[in-house]
């Protein structure tokens, strides 16, 4: 089972559901990868560095 202490939300500090950990294009050939969250308390979908 995973403890990560990280998916805390930006705006309400609620907990973060993971939403998956997609590549998201940043510029013309760099890829960043990120884990998607959505904050179980205020909804906000948020991202976070790998
Ligand atoms: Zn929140």
């Amino acid at each position: 089972m995973m403890s990560e202490k990280r998916g805390i939300c930006p705006r309400c500090g609620g907990e973060g559901v993971v939403l998956g950990n997609p590549v998201i294009k940043v510029g013309k050939t760099r890829g960043l990868r990120v884990v998607v969250h959505v904050c179980k308390n205020c909804h906000l979908v948020f991202y976070e560095e790998l």
